[in-house]
């Protein structure tokens, strides 16, 4: 996907500033991850205290898809150990989902879930558009673009 990170309590002030950057020492931990397991099994609410045992998960449970959600309040593993209300969504990405398939018609490489390095080059293309359309106007800066594609891909 393409992401651009939008803080939802949003404040310039310094202290705000100070609060923000302590938030973010523990970024990784209040982050939700959503997995879907085999037989449409859907768990929600996974967090994890660094990214190896994330790892350690992901090679424990081999789910099918995975979601990265919102940063919370507090980790989201956690969220029944605080009161009630407390746990709350404060940031999450703001997410522009380019699917492959929908280049069928135009690309000849590949098609539906295939995906090769002369794809890349319309997915570059996309994300420029979407650059050129929206920074200035809505976004701060150029967005990021993560070439990762989470989940199994090869499903043939
Ligand atoms: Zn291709």
């Amino acid at each position: 996907g393409v992401y651009a990170s939008i803080s939802l309590a949003r404040s310039d002030s310094p202290s705000a500033a100070a609060v923000s950057l302590a938030v973010v020492k523990n970024y990784f931990q209040r982050r939700e991850f959503s997995f879907t397991l085999r037989d449409d099994i859907y768990v929600r609410y996974q967090s994890f205290s660094s990214p190896q045992e994330l790892e350690k998960e992901l090679q424990k449970t081999s789910p099918y898809k995975i979601d990265v959600g919102a940063v919370y309040s507090h980790r989201p593993s956690q969220r029944n150990t605080v009161h009630m209300g407390a746990f709350q969504a404060q940031e999450k990405e703001l997410v522009f989902d380019i699917d492959m398939t929908d280049y069928d018609d135009v690309r000849s490489c590949c098609s539906s879930a295939e995906i090769c390095s002369k794809c890349w080059t319309l997915m570059t293309i996309a994300i420029r558009v979407i650059d050129r359309a929206l920074v200035g106007k809505y976004l701060p800066r150029p967005l990021g673009s993560d070439c990762c594609h989470i989940g199994r891909s090869a499903r043939h």
